[in-house]
C-alpha cells in the first residue's frame, strides 16, 4: 500500500474527513484552508505521542486514536474554544491495514463527537509517532488563559479527579478490580471526555482556567504562577468518584486526585457572582478553594490549616516527555 492510498483509505475517506463546518478546503490540497467568522481569533495547540514514552508500543490502536484526540481537544476546551478541526502527522514503522483502520476508527469516534474535522496531515516511515494540532475559534478576547485570577475568586474544577491515574494502576496490569470498579475507570483513561461545552459556557464568567493533564496540584501552580496569586485548596472538597474509592481507599485515592495525571479536566477560578449561574444551567462545578493574594499553591484540612502534599505516588507513562 503506498502513501497515497494509505492516506485515502484510512484517512480522507474517513467520516470525519468529510465537509464541515468553516472547514472551506481540507484534505487534498497543499493547505488546509479554514474560514474564520469576523470577530473570533484562532486558537491552535500541538501535542506529540511518542510510542514507549507516551503510550505503550503495543497499546490497542482503537483506544490510542481515541485517546489521542481528546487530549488534543482537551486544550480547546481550556481555551474556551469551539473546535473546528485537526491534523495529523502519522509516522508509521509498517503500513498495517488492521493496525491503521481501527486508530481510524478510533480517531473518528472521537472526532465526530467533538466535532473536530480532520482536515490534513503528514504521513512518513519510521518509529510510531503522532503528532495531532487541533484548530478552534473564540471570540477575540474572550480565550479562557492562565493569567486572569484575582483575589476572591472561587477555585473550581468539572468533575471527579483521579480516575485515570488510579486506572492507570489497572491499564499496567500492578492491580486488578471488579468490572463494576474496572470499566468506569479504564473509560476515563481510554477515553477522556474534552470538557468543550463547559470551556465554551466558561467564557465571559471564569477569569482563569486550563485543563489538569499533569495533576491538580502541578496544574494550579501554572495558574498561580501566570496570575501571580495563591491557590488554597481545601483537600476535603477535592471530588472522587466511588469507583476511585472502591478501587484504592480514600488516602490513595486523594493522592491520585492532586498528584496524579491525565483527568482532562477544566480546572477554573471564578468571580463568585457566576456560580448560581452556572449551576442553574447544570454544569459539573466543583468548589475546592479560593484564590488569595500571595503565590503558589497550598493545600488546607478541614480547619483551613496548610497541610503537605502527600508524596506523589505514581509515575505516569502518561505524563513523561510532556
Ligand atoms: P504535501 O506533499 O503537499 O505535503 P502530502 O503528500 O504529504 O502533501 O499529503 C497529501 C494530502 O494528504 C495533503 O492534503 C495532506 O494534508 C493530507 N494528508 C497526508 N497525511 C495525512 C494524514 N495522516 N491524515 C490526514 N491527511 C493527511
Ligand atoms: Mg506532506
Amino acid at each position: 500500500m503506498g502513501e497515497f492510498e494509505l492516506i485515502r483509505r484510512f484517512f480522507a475517506a474517513a467520516s470525519c474527513a468529510q465537509p464541515a463546518e468553516g472547514v472551506a478546503r481540507g484534505i487534498g490540497d497543499d493547505c488546509a484552508l479554514l474560514d474564520l467568522p469576523p470577530g473570533e481569533q484562532l486558537a491552535v495547540s500541538t501535542d506529540t505521542l511518542v510510542a514507549g514514552v507516551h503510550f505503550p508500543v503495543s497499546c490497542d490502536p482503537f483506544l490510542l486514536g481515541q485517546r489521542a484526540l481528546a487530549v488534543s481537544a482537551s486544550d480547546l476546551a481550556a481555551m474556551g474554544a469551539t473546535p473546528i478541526g485537526f491534523t495529523l502527522a502519522l509516522t508509521l514503522p509498517t503500513a498495517d491495514a488492521d493496525w491503521l483502520q481501527a486508530f481510524a476508527r478510533g480517531l473518528d469516534v472521537m472526532a465526530r463527537q467533538c466535532r473536530l474535522a480532520l482536515i490534513g496531515g503528514d504521513t512518513t516511515r519510521g518509529p510510531l509517532c503522532l503528532t495531532l494540532t487541533v484548530f478552534g475559534r473564540v471570540p477575540r478576547g474572550q480565550a479562557l488563559t492562565r493569567d486572569g485570577a484575582r483575589p476572591g475568586d472561587l477555585l473550581c474544577v468539572g468533575g471527579d479527579l483521579g480516575d485515570a491515574a488510579g486506572a492507570l494502576e489497572l491499564v499496567l496490569e500492578r492491580m486488578s478490580a471488579p468490572e463494576e470498579v474496572a470499566a468506569p475507570l479504564l473509560a476515563r483513561y481510554w477515553s477522556p471526555q474534552p470538557q468543550l461545552t463547559l470551556g465554551q459556557a466558561l467564557r465571559g464568567r471564569a477569569s482563569a482556567a486550563l485543563d489538569i493533564s499533569d495533576g491538580l496540584l502541578a496544574d494550579c501552580g501554572h495558574i498561580a504562577n501566570a496570575s501571580a496569586v495563591a491557590l488554597k485548596i481545601e483537600a476535603a472538597r477535592v471530588p472522587l468518584s466511588p469507583a476511585l474509592l472502591a478501587l484504592l481507599g480514600e488516602s490513595r485515592a486523594v493522592e491520585c486526585a492532586l498528584g496524579g495525571g491525565d483527568d482532562y479536566l477544566l480546572a477554573f477560578t471564578l468571580p463568585e457572582q457566576h456560580l448560581p449561574a452556572l449551576r442553574a444551567e447544570d454544569w459539573p462545578v466543583r468548589v475546592i478553594g479560593r484564590v488569595e493574594a500571595g503565590e503558589g499553591v497550598q493545600l488546607l484540612d478541614a480547619a483551613g490549616r496548610v497541610i503537605d502534599p502527600p508524596a506523589r505516588g505514581y509515575q505516569h507513562f502518561g505524563s513523561a516527555g510532556d
